[in-house]
């Protein structure tokens, strides 16, 4: 077997192995090496101390050497290269308690979480494949290196990667590894939010969304995302709807592309419909308010797994507004232009589609057909540049003190007004006629 290494990576490996260390590409970059897919980055272990690395490049960053990571940059690339090492147990399902440096490579290939992801290769000795890594990768298994219970109560987010790993390469998780997920699952609750966050973002970017199904099933959406759980169990006994709320969310998931606010938007978009759930004399269930409810709950979800406060916001506005279904007349579609905030299209069209493909197919031409028309509409506003925020009107506060409106709350009230009478009357948004319009109503 031979992977082509970069020649930056040669270049660390030849001048580490040269001063008589050993030093091999390892992990990830030699799984996808194999796969034929582009490693994102290449990480390097060696025998080598981390003083000692430093020691041999100009240019390094100490970027954990308490666990005996040092980066390398060349060429403006960061590599990192770290010491063979033993890890202790984790002490919190977070971070080894200690580490211990072994001179062995079979040692830090045995403390790596899958077969797959514990191959290391070099030109000098080819692939070091201890664990029958190349095995797995041929028949499409995610399995633990060594006892899968052990594995998993060192480090618990192990059993979120396993099936991370499974979702970006379409994999299947091995049976003892699965049976020790299920078992152990409610320990992920030590593992913190922020790296949940990651392996959660990872499986929602990559081409098997769907395996949110395996989180559920595992019992590990229950320890950090509970109400993910309640939607998999939620029918929806509706002439719109085909499968439960969690299925049909997984089916929204799979229809929009692979972007980090698109996939989040689609997960949490009618996150709160078990909530909102009413049943009526008939039979039929009803979800009223669930986009107003959701657009709360999408804050505190995204929240507690520590999401940055523009991914928030924008996520909740896609929660907010996937249902939103305008008249289909440029009035009251400028007005949802307004509200909303146009920056927000097009993708909400594109959730909105993706909403609708989830649903059964009752009446699913005419509602794509809407989402047509409605994109339509918004794309003839956008080119005339209607007026649609404050920031618009061919006035400004100034202009209106100018006139003699008292600045305050006066103020904003006035240019409120003149917003809402472009957004009806878009032609009358000239600086001449809004002076006008307020002098009247200053008589
Ligand atoms: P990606 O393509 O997402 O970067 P990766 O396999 O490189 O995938 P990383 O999280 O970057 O994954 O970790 C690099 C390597 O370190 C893994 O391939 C694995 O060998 C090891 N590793 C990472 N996290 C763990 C963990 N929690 N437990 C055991 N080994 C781990
Ligand atoms: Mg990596």
């Amino acid at each position: 077997m031979k992977i082509k290494l970069p020649e930056d990576v040669k270049n660390i490996i030849d001048t580490l192995e040269e001063h008589g260390f050993e030093a091999y590409a390892v992990g990830g970059c030699v799984r996808d090496s194999i796969l034929g897919k582009d490693p994102a980055d290449w990480d390097i272990t060696t025998s080598a101390k981390p003083e000692q690395v430093k020691a041999l490049f100009k240019s390094t960053i100490d970027t954990g050497i308490q666990h005996g990571t040092v980066t390398v940059l060349l060429h403006h690339v960061g590599y990192e290269v770290t010491t063979y090492r033993i890890d202790g147990e984790y002490e919190d399902g977070r971070h080894p308690k200690e580490v211990l440096f072994t001179p062995n490579l079979l040692e830090d290939l045995k403390r790596r979480d899958f077969t797959i992801n514990a191959m290391a290769y070099n030109d000098s000795h080819g692939l070091v494949d201890e664990f029958d890594g190349i095995g797995d990768l041929e028949r499409g298994i995610i399995r633990c290196v060594g006892d899968p219970k052990q594995r998993f109560t060192e480090d618990a987010l192990r059993m979120m990667r396993a099936v991370r790993f499974a979702a970006q390469l379409g994999f299947e998780i091995e049976e003892a590894t699965r049976e020790a997920a299920r078992e152990l699952a409610p320990t992920l609750a030590k593992v913190s939010a922020e790296r949940i966050q990651v392996e959660l973002v990872k499986l929602l970017l990559s081409d098997h969304p769907h395996l949110m199904r395996d989180l559920y099933e595992l019992g590990l959406t229950a320890v950090f995302l509970p109400e993910w759980d309640l939607c998999m169990v939620t029918e929806q006994h509706t002439i719109h709807h085909a499968y439960t709320v969690g299925e049909h969310t997984i089916r929204v998931l799979g229809n929009v592309p692979a972007d980090r606010v698109l996939r989040l938007s689609a997960l949490l978009h009618d996150i709160a419909k078990p909530e909102c759930k009413t049943t009526d004399a008939e039979g039929n269930d009803h979800f009223d308010g669930h986009p107003v409810r959701g657009k709360e709950m999408a804050r505190e979800i995204l929240r507690r797994l520590k999401f940055d406060n523009d991914t928030m916001k924008r996520v909740q506005t896609f929660v907010r507004y996937h249902d939103e279904r305008p008249e289909l007349d440029e009035r009251a579609i400028r007005w949802a232009l307004s509200e909303i905030g146009a920056d927000a299209f097009p993708e909400l069209f594109t959730l909105k589609r993706a909403d609708t493909l989830g649903q059964s197919e009752y009446m699913r031409r005419e509602k794509l057909e809407a989402i047509d028309r409605f994109e339509a509409i918004y794309q003839e506003i956008m080119e005339r540049k209607d007026p649609l925020t404050m920031k618009d009107l061919a006035v400004n506060g100034q202009d209106l003190m100018a006139l003699g409106v008292e600045r305050g709350p006066v103020l904003g009230e006035t240019l409120k007004r003149l917003l809402a009478h472009v957004l009806d009357n878009p032609e009358e948004n000239t600086r001449e006629r809004l002076l006008e319009i307020t002098r009247g109503e200053l008589l």
